[in-house]
């Protein structure tokens, strides 16, 4: 494939860009001379962006492409914890089917990575992991999705749980999951050993969520700072959320910790919960990742699976004005993302992944800031998504229902 006058992030001059075997094989000035019988595609001076990677969400949850269920007016963690246990089941939830046309709505919009914190407990079991690994075997080649064993209901508090985050690893979870050790769990340390020792014993990474703001989540970040140390965990450690880092007295102090102890943080940038400052994480070499936590649930309404618009109201969550600063909010959801999620070789360079989105945008800060809609999304060197719709999903080639 070669896709002639395309304009990259951080470059003015269109290239041509060529892909071979699903990779990127040059990018160069002149549109040069296809092989008989290439596909040639022609981006007319639009931005060409590396493909989307949502390091957040919780596709098990959602009602997409279902009937509207309202959303409780509730205040607490624990009080829509208490809501989605009560009517999971009435929804059917989780649903293969709402998975699936949750996930086809991110492909569309050039999501070509995804990490989903999936909930485990005894109520639930291992339903959610089998529905989401089975929706991400219909999707593969096109979107590669990476689960999260979650205990949403709890770790210490909800006894049972623990053993079956271990038999979600072995049903293909990749990563550990944590809520609020302190503010939700109420047992901080035994929380986060508990969290550490399995992740350590099954080779897994860490990504917890900490809704726990001011001090109280700060004092738990050093602690997940220090563990991550003790147990070498460095690169593999993610807190989500992480309200606690807009703490003024301990910021600056904990993103070193951070950057020192390899942890990463992960914002969807929600409703008026602070926002993990974009400038700051870069300055201290810091990855800040973009997700969109969940979408269209028993949690709330809101929510379309777009990266580029997570990456937008991450900028404007951060004030950000200047070209330089959106494209800081286009890192999040692209090489940031792909780094918290283990993918090294993510972006548009030669060699790279064939992972292209094209948009109506002459740069990418304003794809950032325009929301654009995507005209092709192309994964592997093969056209997946144009204009909104799957490519073959009139009997092509497009993944079965
Ligand atoms: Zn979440």
């Amino acid at each position: 494939m070669r896709v002639t006058n395309a304009v990259l992030p951080g470059r003015s001059e269109p290239v041509t860009i060529v892909t071979e075997g699903g990779r990127i094989t040059a990018i160069k000035e002149s549109p040069g001379v296809g092989a008989p019988g290439e596909e040639v595609i022609d981006a007319a001076g639009r931005t060409v962006l590396p493909g989307l990677v949502n390091a957040h969400a919780h596709i098990d949850k959602t009602l997409h492409g279902g009937p509207w269920v309202s959303a409780p007016q509730v205040e607490t963690v624990a009080e829509r914890v208490a809501h989605e246990r009560r009517h999971r089941d009435t929804h059917g939830l989780p649903s293969r089917e709402y998975v699936a046309s949750l996930v086809e709505a991110m492909v569309v919009a050039g999501t070509t990575h995804l990490r989903t914190h999936t909930d485990v407990d005894p109520g639930v079991g291992l339903r959610g992991i089998t529905a989401v690994a089975e929706v991400a075997r219909r999707y593969e080649g096109v979107i590669d999705i990476q689960q999260v064993a979650f205990p949403q209901g709890g770790l210490i508090t909800n006894p049972g749980t623990l053993p079956l985050l271990r038999d979600a690893v072995e049903a293909g979870a990749s990563v550990i999951g944590g809520l609020d050790p302190a503010g939700f769990d109420d047992a901080p340390n035994a929380h986060l050993e508990a969290v550490f020792d399995l992740a350590a014993s099954t080779g897994t990474g860490i990504d917890i969520h900490l809704h726990d703001g001011g001090s109280l989540g700060a004092w738990e970040m050093g602690l997940i700072a220090r563990m991550t140390r003790e147990y070498d965990l460095g690169g593999r450690v993610a807190v989500s959320h992480a309200f606690g880092i807009a703490h003024p007295p301990t910021q600056a102090a904990l993103l070193e910790r951070f950057a020192e102890a390899g942890v990463a943080l992960v914002s969807a940038a929600v409703y008026d919960a602070p926002v993990p400052p974009l400038r700051a994480c870069a300055e201290h070499g810091v990855l800040l990742a973009g997700g969109t936590d969940g979408i269209n649930d028993l949690w709330g309404p809101f929510g379309d699976g777009d990266m580029l618009r997570r990456a937008m109201l991450i900028a404007y969550r951060n004030s950000s004005r200047s070209d330089d600063e959106l494209m800081l909010a286009l890192d999040a959801v692209t090489t940031n993302a792909a780094r918290v999620l283990g993918i090294e070789d993510h972006g548009l360079t030669v060699g790279g992944p064939a992972d292209l989105v094209v948009v109506d945008a002459r740069s990418a800060a304003e794809a950032v800031a325009r929301v654009p809609g995507r005209d092709l999304v192309i994964r592997s060197g093969r056209v997946v998504a144009r204009d909104g719709a799957l490519v073959g999903a009139e009997g092509g080639n497009a993944p079965p229902h």
